[in-house]
């Protein structure tokens, strides 16, 4: 008979909705807490920035989602469903392949109300301790009204960690900066193009954020320089545009506002732009360094969701990414609520944290930097193939036709 457990649920977004939905299914008794008064993580877009554009002030106030106001998603609509709710939000009457993030939120709250949700959410409360006592999780919470602050303490069964990796900005550590007298932002702080009117910007890293912003940003900048640290990397302007170049790394950052790529090229900005990621944080959990960040690195975890030594009592939901990101978590959420309700059972810890070991190993072997452990197309335990062909094959296909090769792909894999 399947187990009836009390499970916490760290966050409201996708990954803690996805879980909480799983969790009920198996019977489990739920309590999602999310910090926020709304429903969608990533996905409330807010004007507001941090006071330290940075964030790296320790005392500035945290604004949790990265969003710009432009965002449309970069995975077709049909890749952000589940697999038995399907994303058919309409926008002025036509289905959109890439939503806005607006579209997105209004999703997310179709699913939360037709599952029911709401009812097993905590709004304003912010979970500050996770930490095992004996064989239960302990869950400390702080809840904020206009009025009042009050804190508890409550027991759980189990502990489902879905707070979201996209918050705490991962700056560039560059050669002469601290007398470099321009500006800096991370992309966690980028709302709208306006502020960059006139100004020569460079925008540092080569992911989505980096390439949406920084074309974004051309239509007012002066110039636009984007820098990656891929060694291939030679100066050039890009054709479309009139003032948007490609360099190589910087190479330093001098007193008089210039800034050197190793391409031997050099540009006096007004402004850095740091497109380069976040950190994994989870200021909450005391696990006696059973679980660490190492690099970026979260754990010991089998398969990225489960801690070998404290599992299944806790875990893991949302940390891959470039993956297809929904579905993902869905698959790893009914992992996690199978497990639970002992329908699944894990392997003997010796073996996941051998697993985990082999992981390391092939992720070495195959030159891959501890900060892309959970970067998931280059896993080499699943074998994802070469895909340079994708970009031969785009050019006949459309993008979401593509995309969605690559999904049946990966699956079948
Ligand atoms: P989040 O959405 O970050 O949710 C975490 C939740 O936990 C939040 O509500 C937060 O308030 C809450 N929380 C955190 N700490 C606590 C605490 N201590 N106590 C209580 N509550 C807490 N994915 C796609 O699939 N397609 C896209 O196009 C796409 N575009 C993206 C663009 C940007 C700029 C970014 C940053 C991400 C994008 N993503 C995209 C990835 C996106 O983050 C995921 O789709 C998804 O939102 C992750 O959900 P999550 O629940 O894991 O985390």
């Amino acid at each position: 008979m399947a187990r009836s457990l009390k499970v916490a649920v760290v966050g409201a977004g996708v990954s803690g909705l996805v879980t909480a939905r799983e969790l009920q299914r198996e019977g489990q008794q739920v309590v999602v807490y999310e910090k926020s008064n709304q429903i969608g993580g990533t996905w409330v877009y807010s004007p507001q920035v941090e006071s330290d554009p940075l964030s790296l002030d320790p005392k500035r106030e945290i604004v949790h989602s990265s969003l710009y106001y432009s965002l449309e998603t970069n995975l077709p609509r049909r890749l952000m469903g589940f697999s038995d709710y399907p994303f058919t939000i309409r926008k002025n009457g036509e289905l959109r392949t890439f939503p806005g993030h607006q579209e997105v939120l209004q999703f997310l709250n179709n699913f939360v109300q037709d599952f029911g949700l709401l009812d097993f959410i905590r709004f304003n409360t912010e979970v500050v301790r996770v930490e095992q006592q004996n064989d239960q999780w302990v869950v400390e919470s702080r809840r904020s009204t206009c009025d009042e602050l009050s804190s508890s303490e409550e027991i759980f069964e189990a502990v489902v960690v879905c707070n979201g990796h996209y918050t705490i900005p991962k700056v560039a550590d560059l050669p002469g900066i601290k007398s470099w007298p321009g500006k800096q932002i991370h992309s966690h702080n980028y709302r709208v193009p306006e502020p960059f009117r006139d100004q020569v910007v460079i925008v540092i890293g080569a992911g989505p954020s980096a390439m949406d912003i920084g074309q974004e940003i051309t239509k007012v900048a002066k110039e636009v320089h984007l820098s990656s640290r891929s060694p291939e990397i030679k100066v050039s302007k890009l054709e479309m545009f009139n003032n948007l170049w490609q360099h190589s790394k910087i190479e330093y950052c001098y007193e008089n506002g210039l800034v050197a790529f190793q391409d031997g090229t050099s540009v006096a900005a007004d402004i850095i732009l740091h497109c380069t990621g976040y950190k994994y944080d989870f200021y909450f959990l005391r696990t006696n360094d059973t679980v660490t960040i190492d690099e970026n690195r979260v754990g010991p975890l089998y398969k990225h969701v489960f801690p070998p030594v404290l599992a299944p009592g806790l875990s893991f939901v949302g940390l891959p990414y470039r993956a297809v990101t929904f579905f993902m978590i869905e698959v790893q959420a009914k992992w996690v609520a199978s497990v639970l309700s002992g329908k699944v059972v894990l392997p003997p810890k010796e073996e996941m944290l051998h697993d985990v070991e082999q992981h390391y190993r092939l992720l070495e072997e195959n030159r891959i930097p501890k900060h892309h452990t959970h970067r998931l197309p280059l896993d080499p335990v699943i074998k994802v193939p070469d895909y340079s062909w994708v970009f031969v094959i785009s050019t006949r296909f459309t993008t979401m036709q593509v995309f969605e090769y690559l999904m049946i792909i990966s699956i079948w894999q």
